[in-house]
């Protein structure tokens, strides 16, 4: 294929927006001193529109917006039951626009329409769900017979920060968005430079739901600009971030000065590891999966993956067959299940790792451009058996189609190269020995283990890392945590 069929069979979605704007105080406008950037879809990686570039002055005018609808407007003050029908509204709104969503959000990520779409119906069930939690929600109360009674006065914070990455953006906004707006905080959206499309849909979403304006502003722009003069902002109190471990450390230290709330999600390099009890059909089923759904850029990934030594040959070899009929994309055909890579810049970044692992293991299935697609960042899903623990592709995140497959031969063993990174997002563990399960879980260093299971979120469960992984959990009731301050009022009896 060369470059000029690629363009006739790339999908261009109708209507894209002609330029993408900030939303401050409810209005659309540009940046203050008129600068834009460029934005590639990820399949041509020509720039097809020009997004405003949003620096420190037009952080301030977002924060001073969203200060002024926190302090002036009725958001805070409305009863959790009226914000969370407004919630359920913007819920409604999100399905309603599934479709669309889901085609602008492929377009602009290169994520696999069927799976854009997936996201689309999960950023409608964030809100439904902190809507349904606030109004629910018991405010703690102590009592001591004759003496006092104590209870807990819950508040919204003020402006909340939110800074996104690309590899789901719209879902991961709304992850942020919904407990933030439903704890009656107003906001501030930075969201991913590579990917600003799907974002420039809310301001109208919002609208239709009836959200009052000033509490949703949203600035692009470069993280080292806009990103890093919210971070800065004296009246912003909170910042909730995802993305890179290295980047998080950065912001951590750029908060320091002003001792904001913190909520970091960030990277990983999360084991799956087989133990030779296990329903290997399904653990093969389901790390295949694991890693190369979204394109492997995920941060739960279960990049690494650890199989007993009885079992590893045959594995290795069911899992590399399976590997190589992936079907590699366009984004917006419906039988892709590996789509582009979101930008030039991360397919050289991921390309760099499968050339490294030629020399790090043992090269079963990928390890290159797919046939057929000369242009665009398209990668073959690449499987690297062998891999010793300090090869670089066993400890380095590479958010990419890329897995590292390892043996090991006692349980003491499996738990080491487990717990051998830096980082602690996730874990996904294979026998049927039910004791074992446990007990590996228990040692194991990772905020959320699946067991013999899929990646299937239950909203109510804490979400986050540990070690390099992040810094507080979000999830159920910790979002409502962390987006409010809890006062205590003591009485004397
Ligand atoms: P990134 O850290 O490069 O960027 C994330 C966001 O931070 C972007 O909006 C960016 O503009 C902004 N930013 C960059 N520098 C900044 C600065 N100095 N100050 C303020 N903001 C700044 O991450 P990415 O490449 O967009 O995303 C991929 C990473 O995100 C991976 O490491 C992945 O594991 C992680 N991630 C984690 C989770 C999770 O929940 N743990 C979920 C998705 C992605």
């Amino acid at each position: 294929t060369d470059s000029t069929t690629l363009t006739v069979e790339r999908h261009v979605p109708a209507d894209l927006p002609d330029r993408i704007l900030h939303y401050i105080g409810g209005e659309s406008v540009p940046s203050l001193d008129g600068d834009t950037f460029g934005v590639l879809d990820p399949v041509s990686n020509e720039v097809y529109v020009e997004a405003a570039a949003g620096k420190k002055a037009d952080i301030e005018r977002a924060v001073e917006a969203a200060r002024t609808a926190f302090t002036e407007g009725p958001w805070p003050r409305m009863l959790p039951r009226e914000r969370s029908r407004i919630l359920h509204r913007i819920a409604d709104v999100v399905e309603s626009r599934d479709a669309r969503l889901a085609e602008l959000e492929s377009f602009d990520t290169g994520l696999p329409i069927t799976q854009a779409l997936g996201q689309a119906r999960r950023a409608a069930e964030n809100f439904r769900f902190f809507a349904d939690l606030i109004v629910a929600q018991a405010d703690d109360t102590y009592k001591v017979p004759g003496r006092q009674i104590n209870y807990v006065n819950r508040k919204p914070i003020g402006v909340a920060g939110l800074i996104t990455p690309w590899n789901t953006p719209f879902m991961l906004e709304s992850w942020k968005l919904g407990p933030a707006l439903a704890t009656g905080n107003t906001v501030v959206l930075k969201p991913a430079e590579f990917t600003p499309l799907s974002a420039s849909l809310w301001p109208e979403i919002f609208e239709e739901a009836g959200l009052p304006a000033g509490v949703f502003n949203l600035v692009n722009g470069m993280g080292e600009d806009a990103g890093d003069a919210l971070v800065k902002h004296p009246d912003v109190p909170l910042i909730s971030f995802t993305g890179e471990s290295s980047t998080g450390q950065l912001i951590f230290g750029n908060a320091a000065p002003y001792l904001k709330g913190l909520s970091m999600e960030l990277g990983g390099k999360s084991p799956a590891v087989v133990f030779a009890d296990a329903d290997i059909e399904a653990a093969v089923d389901a790390t295949i999966f694991g890693v190369f759904s979204l394109n492997g850029e995920r941060c739960t990934a279960g990049s690494r993956i650890l199989v007993q030594r009885d079992v590893y040959d045959e594995f290795v070899e069911r899992y590399a067959t399976q590997a190589k009929r992936v079907r590699v994309g366009l984004p917006h055909d419906p039988a892709t299940e590996v789509g582009a890579l979101v930008h030039p810049e991360h397919f050289e970044k991921v390309m760099s790792y499968v050339e490294l692992g030629k020399s790090e293991g043992r090269l079963v299935a990928g390890g290159g451009r797919p046939a057929g697609h000369e242009t665009g960042n398209f990668v073959e899903p690449t499987v690297f058996a062998d891999v010793a623990p300090d090869a670089r592709i066993f400890q380095e995140e590479i958010f990419g189609p890329v897995v590292a497959i390892t043996p090991f031969d006692t349980d003491e063993e499996a738990l080491a190269l487990a717990n051998n990174t830096k980082y602690g997002l996730a874990a996904y563990i294979w026998t049927n020995d039910l004791k074992r399960a446990h007990n590996f879980s228990q040692s194991v260093e990772a905020g959320m283990v699946w067991l013999n299971s899929n990646n299937v979120r239950d909203l109510r469960t804490p979400f986050g890392g540990v070690k390099a992984s992040g810094l507080g959990h979000e999830g159920g009731y910790r979002s409502i945590d962390f987006y409010t301050d809890q006062q205590s009022v003591h009485i004397t009896l």
